[in-house]
């Protein structure tokens, strides 16, 4: 049984296109340095504890006003009872959107293959000689390769989105991304927050690109993607 540790409970943007509800699991196998779910990818105490009775009841609730329900982290994918609560999310005819990392591609492999998500958001860190920095962890790159790979031929709907820190993406990553993933769907470049706490406190308050420079990024991606764009906040 899953116990949530965060709940936003109406959401316009997480999920595309849907009013959806997002729910947070604990716990992440990443440490990138941009990241400011701390308490949460820690494991540390968020000051919320849901269990999956308690979050299905709120969903059931509000049936009819809600889409769908987005299941993010940390890593969703760390939890063993993900593959049910879908289902039962499913049963109440909600859509379910997933955030991963995408590490764990046999796990994620059996929620494609049992239908159980209708739509998969995959963060993409860096180029695949870059991975483990930005990722702030030792990352076998062939498990994210294999995750975008059964992802793009899924057939279900879905997006890339990359985080962008000067610190660790130039204009080469990014293309060099474009060249791995080309054909995919869509690809969203995030902008990154330095001014919130971070995992990597050296990335505190340290620049961002502008909003002119990440068009700019996205401009030169559309010839790799069908939809190339940027995307407010991280
Ligand atoms: S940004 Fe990185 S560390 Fe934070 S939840 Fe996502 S994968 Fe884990």
């Amino acid at each position: 049984m899953l116990v949530f540790r965060g709940i936003q409970k109406t959401t316009l943007i997480d999920f595309p296109g849907r009013v959806a509800c997002t729910l947070f699991l604990p716990g992440c196998d990443f440490r990138c340095p941009f990241c400011y779910n701390i308490t949460l990818v820690l494991g540390q105490e968020t000051g919320v504890e849901i269990t999956e009775k308690e979050a299905l009841d709120f969903l059931q609730g509000r049936k009819g006003f809600l889409d769908g329900v987005c299941i993010t982290g940390g890593e969703p994918l760390l939890h063993s009872g993900l593959l049910g609560f879908c289902k039962k999310a499913h049963a109440l005819g909600l859509l379910v959107k997933l955030d991963t990392n995408g590490s764990m591609p046999e796990e994620l492999e059996r929620l494609i293959k049992e239908k159980a998500v209708d739509y998969i958001a995959m963060d993409i860190k860096a180029p695949p000689e870059k991975y483990s920095e930005a990722a702030g962890a030792k990352v076998d790159i062939a498990k994210i390769k294999r995750s975008a790979r059964l992802i793009m031929e899924s057939g279900i709907d879905y997006e890339f989105r990359t985080t962008v820190v000067p610190a660790l993406h130039s204009e080469a990553d990014l293309l060099e991304i474009g060249e791995w993933l080309k054909g995919a769907r869509r690809f969203f470049l995030q902008q990154f927050n330095p001014n919130v706490p971070l995992l990597g406190r050296s990335l505190e308050g340290s620049r961002t690109y502008s909003e002119a420079e990440l068009q700019g990024f996205a401009e030169k991606l559309r010839k790799f993607f069908k939809h190339a764009e940027v995307r407010a906040g991280a």
